[in-house]
């Protein structure tokens, strides 16, 4: 390394797929100097935490994964969660990041201190930074519903997040409460082994339907053969995935109209009328995040698996009491009930120049400048916050997309082009604006209650393609940043 480049101290908060990618990254450019902090117990987030039965991702490995680490070896075109979780793992251990990462330890808050940040975690460590990577994941937060009499259950009841893995489940009575796409992967993995099966629906959602495949080990041995046909085959994906799935909420072409057909004759599959009344959503496919798999709709002809439309009144310690009266006994509830979407980085605190305090920022709902940064917090980057492109594509991609650029800025402080810096709030403001002018053209604006949308019932994902994402992360725009004096302390 250069003798005149400065050292970065670079905290990254979360050892999920971002904060391990990010942290790669970091060796890769030569900064050895940062340390991750996990509250889990290992790496992987999102998929260390979820391990329900049937969990796969429904986004391609092929481009579910590092562009700087391709694996020859996925079992299948869609891969099991497991096998995601030990892919992160490997990466991190690839790059050593096991000795730099504190795990079980959660970040309290970080306050600025005239020219750096003082990070505070549960453990009683006090660290000091030049910046700060939230990599807290999207989808951490639980959202348990407020069902009277839950508590009173005397079988086993959890979120489908928190799975209890000491509960027997083979001939059990078991209710899933959520058809969202965890809903919909547990009931393809639970409901040819229950003795009783029941899906409580409150929302009918669209299915697009969509096999898996086993890769060979012919095809596995291709791969490990010619590593470069990995990139290929990544490109190719994103261009597939790019060109259709990610592109067709946000335009009104040939996709959406290809997507929303597909989900519909996926419906007429439904052989009793009456059935596919009751699973015909009024909203429009992919106006909620698409639910994708196949054979979900067929298990409902099994006699030990029955679709529940009529609302949940309570539970009681027997089982759930439906609102026309009728109690239907269980041993385990699940609720695949989602997550509060817009809980980012919560409940890490920070504390910017003058006091400026994160959670007053955010109190009405979380916004950001180009899905990475925020006025008056210097030297924060974020990977996966506020109006990073979700829905159907690879967060691996928008995430790297974020790391390249918050790599440019660490390696502009290496270089002493900066000290400390925050994007402006008229180009945030800006920002935001085109952001909501263009959401109310998408799908996720034509009527539906999803977790896409805010407070102000206007969606606030990424509403362009995911080359615009490239595009406004390629450079910093300087006109849109300013130099936070060095010297301007918290109050
Ligand atoms: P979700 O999409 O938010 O779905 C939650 C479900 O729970 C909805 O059906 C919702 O009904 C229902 N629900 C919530 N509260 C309820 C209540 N009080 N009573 C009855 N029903 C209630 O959550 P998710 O399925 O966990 O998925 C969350 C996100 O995780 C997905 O959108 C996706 O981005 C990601 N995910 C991805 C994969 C993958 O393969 N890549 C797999 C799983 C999850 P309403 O519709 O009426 O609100």
């Amino acid at each position: 390394m250069s003798a005149d480049l400065r050292t970065p101290r670079v905290a990254i908060i979360g050892a999920g797929m971002s904060g391990v990618g990010m942290a790669a990254k970091l060796k890769m450019a030569g900064i050895e100097s940062f340390h991750l902090y996990e509250q889990w117990t290992g790496f992987g987030g999102t998929w260390q935490a979820n391990t329900y039965p049937g969990l796969s991702c429904d986004v391609p490995s092929r481009y579910y994964q590092y562009t700087f680490a391709p694996n020859p070896d996925w079992s299948h075109v869609f891969s099991p969660g497991r096998e995601i979780w030990e892919y992160i793992n490997k990466v991190a251990d690839d790059y050593g990041l096991r000795e730099r990462t504190s795990f079980s330890t959660k970040v309290l808050d970080a306050e600025w201190l005239t020219d750096h940040w003082k990070l505070r975690s549960d453990d009683g460590r006090e660290e000091d930074y030049d910046f700060i990577v939230t990599a807290a994941g999207g989808l951490v937060h639980t959202r348990k519903p407020d069902i009277s009499g839950l508590d009173s259950f005397a079988g086993a009841a959890f979120h489908s997040a928190e799975w209890d893995h000491s509960v027997p489940l083979e001939d059990r009575r078991i209710g899933v409460i959520g058809t969202g796409s965890t809903g919909m992967q547990i009931t393809r993995a639970l409901a040819p082994v229950a003795g009783h099966y029941e899906l409580y629906q409150r929302t009918p959602q669209w299915v697009f339907p969509l096999g898996n495949r086993r890769y060979s080990r012919l095809t596995r041995w291709v791969l490990r053969r010619f590593p470069a046909l990995n990139m290929v085959l990544y490109r190719a994906h994103q261009r597939a995935l790019e060109g259709s799935f990610a592109t067709a909420p946000v335009n009104d072409g040939f996709w959406r109209w290809f997507i929303q057909a597909l989900c519909r004759l996926n419906l007429r599959l439904i052989r009793d009328p009456e059935l596919r009344r009751r699973f015909t959503p009024k909203d429009e496919p992919m106006c909620k995040r698409l639910v994708i798999g196949s054979g979900f709709y067929k298990l409902f002809e099994r006699p030990n698996v029955e679709l529940v439309d009529a609302g949940i009144d309570h539970v009681e310690p027997r089982g759930i009491v439906t609102t026309d009266g009728q109690l239907h006994e269980l041993d385990v509830i699940v609720l695949a009930t989602g997550f509060n979407a817009h809980d980012f980085v919560r409940p890490v605190e920070l504390i910017g120049p003058d006091g400026l305090r994160l959670s007053q920022v955010w109190d009405e709902e979380p916004f950001a400048y180009r899905s990475v940064a925020l006025p008056g917090f210097p030297n924060v980057l974020m990977l996966i916050g506020p109006h990073s492109p979700f829905g159907n594509q690879s967060l691996f991609a928008i995430s790297e997309n974020q790391q390249d650029f918050a790599l440019q800025l660490i390696d502009e402080w290496r270089r002493g082009a900066l000290d400390a810096i925050a994007p402006t709030m008229e180009a945030t403001e800006r920002f935001n604006r085109e952001l909501h002018d263009a959401a109310k053209d998408t799908v996720w604006a034509s009527g539906c209650k999803s977790w896409y949308i805010g407070k102000d019932g206007l969606p606030h994902a990424f509403p362009w393609v995911p080359e615009r994402h490239r595009e406004l992360l390629r450079a910093r725009e300087p006109e849109d940043w300013e130099q936070i004096p060095v010297g301007s302390a918290s109050a």
